[in-house]
């Protein structure tokens, strides 16, 4: 759910870090609801709910607005934005008139991240993806970037929602990034990668 905090504005769950618990915004249903059909406009289907999105995946934030209320009645502005300064993955931005996903974009967009400087960056694969990365490279099948964490702990935290004993797979970014291919950075702790060839991967022992 989101709540509002009268010191601190939007946040999830039941109370603020304050301990305040503020004014309840939208229920858990509904903000999954939202949510879902927020990633979808702005990363996988734009064009079902003729949206216009530009090469840098930004889109108009009142006709985000007009699309989903189309769907959800009680969805308007304020919730949306509310819904992106909540949410604890960063996963949008907004500037001005303009929204868009930071990343996971599965139609195709050219963002425009500062480069990373990060030279070795992680990946947490469950182990039958592991051997098939180390043959074939790391890339997606369903997005434009691979993502890709700052450190070893955090690449494991997150292969966490997909197996239970994550293998944590070091790319030589620098090496990769000095041969052209793309990394940029989206956060402190998220990359996003161009295709990743094998030769710039390596397994990092486990539990070393
Ligand atoms: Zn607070």
């Amino acid at each position: 759910m989101i709540r509002r905090c009268p010191e601190h504005g939007f946040f999830r769950g039941e109370v603020c870090p304050c301990g305040e618990p503020g004014q309840i915004l939208l229920d858990d249903e509904r903000t999954e609801k939202l949510g879902r059909l927020v990633a979808g406009a702005l990363r996988h289907f734009p064009d079902d709910l003729g949206l216009a999105i530009d090469s840098r995946g930004w889109v108009d934030l009142d006709s985000l607005t007009k699309a989903i209320r189309t769907r959800y009645h009680w969805a308007d502005k304020d919730l949306l934005i509310a819904l992106v300064q909540s949410d604890p993955k960063k996963r949008y931005e907004i500037e001005e008139r303009y929204i868009r996903a930071r990343y996971g974009h599965s139609v195709d967009v050219d963002l425009d991240y500062p480069m990373n400087t990060v030279p070795a960056l992680y990946y947490g694969a469950s182990e039958e993806e592991a051997g098939r990365i180390l043959e074939v490279g790391l890339k997606s099948a369903s997005q434009r970037y691979v993502h890709l964490s700052t450190t070893s702990e955090k690449a494991w935290f997150v292969g966490t929602f997909r197996t239970k004993i994550p293998i944590i797979i070091e790319v030589d970014a620098q090496a990769a990034q000095n041969d052209g291919i793309t990394m940029m950075t989206v956060s402190e702790e998220i990359v996003i990668s161009e295709n990743i060839p094998p030769i710039y991967l390596n397994l990092v022992s486990a539990e070393g």
